[in-house]
């Protein structure tokens, strides 16, 4: 018989949104858990941000809801999407978004106790990594997936603590890879993937700077700024996006993905900030600089092993959490990023009556061997609903990061990278 250094029902491969809203769920429901994490801690950049309603349900039937909102930018502060030649220069226009329009207002007030907000990834992550341990599930940082076997009862996956440089064996019932855009958990159950990666290059600037005179009256969590050379690369234009009310921010700028490599220097960084901001005087600290690239890229299978109900993110349409474990949703994707998804061993309880029969669906689907699932990033143009993960089509931004020597336009890549 064999033996293994370490057994759980489920084992989870990455804390993002992902790794953590299945650990939180899991635990929640009385399932056996342990989250494997390579690094050494959560999310330090805001990424991920935009919590839609669906997501916050489920958030709620986990019993974090309040923490989250405590937390977030609420709704109210996350509507005047601004369009402008910079903060201080004209404004070109402003839409009422994220259902801050009365009449969306209404229907999105009606439809749900909860409420959309913007929930950075920084701050969601503890939420649910936290939570997730406090019922119970052992969470092993610096710890790196490396491979998996399947067999008939369950999967045996190899893993390595990088802190003493020794490899150890975990053995589950199911395996959830929540590794990100570029899952090894993915490449190695084979899950064919689809579309482009290296689309456009962009780089991220995390700065604080207190910009209320520029933005308090038209609270939004996007001002969007046309200027030469917005068009370059990245997302289209430049963007400027509020992290907490009004004095932290992110910025997001393009550059040409056949060119050499962006400079990420302070020196750089503030001044797209001085440029986008429009006004020279504001005083800005930049945080942090990083590069990415746009990928059209999802998996056309998000599992393999077929006893599991594959499900699906349940996302905002930005921020992705992942939360979604008896609930195969269908999630939005735009240029933004790569969703993130879970899957578990089967549907439980916990759901909304409307989910529940969506579990049930799926539960229908499944039988009782052993799976190993990936949480690979997906995408869809519309609201959160119910389809089949293996067939929807769609296309997901994602994120590489730029020194990823795989980055460049490539096809689309099984093999490729992708976060
Ligand atoms: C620089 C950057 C900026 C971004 N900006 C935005 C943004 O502005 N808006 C937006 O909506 N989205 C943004 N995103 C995308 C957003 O962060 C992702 O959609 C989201 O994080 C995906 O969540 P996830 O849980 O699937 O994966 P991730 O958050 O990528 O988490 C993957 C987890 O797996 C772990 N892991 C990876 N490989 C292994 C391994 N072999 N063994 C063990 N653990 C492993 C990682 O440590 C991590 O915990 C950005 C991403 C990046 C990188």
């Amino acid at each position: 018989m064999l033996s293994f250094d370490v057994e759980t029902d489920v084992l989870v491969v990455g804390s993002g949104p992902a790794g953590g809203a299945a650990a939180l769920l899991l635990s929640t429901y009385g399932v056996a858990n342990i989250v494997v994490t390579k690094y050494g801690r959560l999310a330090d950049t805001p990424r991920a941000h935009i919590t839609n309603q669906r997501t916050m349900e489920v958030l709620r039937d986990a019993g974090v809801e309040d923490q989250v909102v405590a937390r977030a930018t609420p709704q109210h502060l996350m509507g005047d999407t601004t369009f402008c030649s910079s903060l201080a220069g004209e404004e070109l226009g402003r839409l009422r978004t994220w259902y801050t329009h009365p009449l969306r207002q209404a229907e999105h007030d009606l439809a749900s106790p909860s409420r959309i907000c913007d929930m950075p990834q920084h701050l969601m992550e503890p939420v649910l990594v936290e939570n997730a341990v406090a019922r119970g599930t052992s969470l092993r940082y610096q710890t790196e997936y490396l491979s998996l076997e399947q067999d008939a009862a369950g999967v045996t996956a190899t893993v390595r603590d990088r802190l003493r440089g020794d490899e150890y064996r975990i053995r589950a019932k199911y395996l959830i890879g929540a590794d990100g855009g570029r899952s090894k958990v993915a490449e190695d159950i084979g899950l064919p993937m689809v579309g482009r990666m290296g689309v456009a290059g962009s780089i991220n600037i995390v700065f604080e700077a207190d910009l209320t005179r520029y933005t308090a009256h038209r609270p939004s969590t996007l001002y969007w700024v046309l200027q030469t050379g917005s068009d370059v690369g990245g997302i289209g234009m430049g963007l400027v996006r509020c992290v907490r009310p009004w004095h932290e921010w992110l910025i997001v700028w393009g550059y040409d993905i056949d060119g050499p490599p962006p400079d990420l220097t302070e020196e750089y960084a503030r001044r797209i900030a001085h440029h986008l901001i429009g006004d020279d005087s504001v005083p800005v600290t930049i945080r942090s600089s990083s590069a990415w690239t746009v990928n059209h890229q999802y998996a056309r299978v998000y599992h393999r092993a077929g006893s599991s109900a594959p499900a699906t993110p349940c996302t905002g349409t930005r921020r992705r959490t992942g939360s979604a474990p008896t609930r195969p949703y269908r999630t939005r994707t735009t240029w933004r990023g790569s969703s993130s998804s879970c899957s578990t061993a089967r549907p439980t309880r916990g759901c909304s009556t409307r989910t529940r029969a969506s579990a049930r669906r799926w539960a229908g689907r499944s039988s009782s061997g052993p799976t190993a699932a990936s949480a690979r990033p997906r995408a869809s143009s519309r609201r959160s609903g119910c389809s089949p993960p293996a067939t929807t089509r769609s296309c997901a931004a994602t994120w590489t990061p730029a020194s990823c020597p795989r980055r460049r336009r490539s096809g689309s890549g099984s093999s490729c990278a992708r976060r």
